[in-house]
């Protein structure tokens, strides 16, 4: 019996190519930091310490907290002057990145459909962004970030996605058994690991991501007019 719902961003409820999307906000953050940083070396740095956040096992930490601490060692810029120029770039030019990205009919309706049957629902992005821009995101799928009832961020996660223990943070925090969520996502890797610990998977083929060429496990699959047709065929969650 299914009690949540958890959805993915990038690809999934939020039409779009990830690499592009990358290559744009690396180029508008560069730009922000240059005065501080030479832009290539921002870049590097960055990836850096977001492999970081992605390669450490010390689940105390939470992934802000170790992105600061890669990143700031690194680079020796100053960690209390430095984070008020990334918020600003959050709450101002990461906005206009929205502009290449289309909110689609069909993901509010599959959202709204799930809400409505009363699901606990929880985005389930990969947790490397502070809250603010995963929210901004969230909008530009069409979506109140308020819907859901947990939203996965760099500050509030230990881990990132494929590591199980991303999955087994989220279970704990809205206190659901790993069976009774369905993971919804376009990442065969990423996402469909989740079944690993129990949950049910619907992989979102639109944006259909297999980096590594994995052999595809699901519960699920089709694109999203499916995922809509299967939403709607849910029963009512008491
Ligand atoms: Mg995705």
């Amino acid at each position: 019996m299914l009690k949540a719902i958890l959805f993915d961003l990038d690809g999934t409820l939020l039409p779009m190519h990830i690499d592009e999307f990358l290559k744009n906000y690396l180029q508008l953050l560069s730009q922000k930091m240059k005065s501080y940083i030479e832009p290539k070396d921002f870049v590097n740095q960055l990836m850096a310490a977001t492999a970081a956040m992605i390669t450490d096992q010390d689940y105390q930490k939470c992934n802000a907290e170790v992105f600061a601490e890669a990143f700031f060692t690194a680079t020796g810029l100053d960690e209390e002057e430095l984070m008020p120029v990334f918020e600003d770039f959050y709450l101002n030019e990461y906005c206009s990145l929205g502009r290449n990205c289309r909110s689609l009919p069909v993901v509010q309706e599959i959202v709204y459909t799930v809400k409505q049957k009363g699901y606990k629902l929880v985005l389930a992005t990969n947790p490397l962004f502070p809250l603010i821009a995963i929210e901004e995101r969230i909008r530009w799928a069409g979506i109140q970030p308020e819907v859901f009832t947990f939203i996965t961020s760099y500050e509030n996660m230990h881990a990132t996605k494929p590591n199980l223990q991303y999955y087994k943070e989220i279970v704990e925090r809205i206190n659901t058994a790993p069976e009774q969520c369905l993971m919804i996502g376009n990442d065969v890797e990423e996402d469909l690991i989740a079944k690993t610990i129990g949950m049910q998977t619907f992989l979102v083929e639109d944006y259909l991501l297999n980096r590594k060429n994995l052999p595809v496990l699901t519960d699920y699959r089709g694109n999203l007019e499916s995922l809509l047709e299967f939403v709607k065929g849910l029963k009512e969650c008491k």
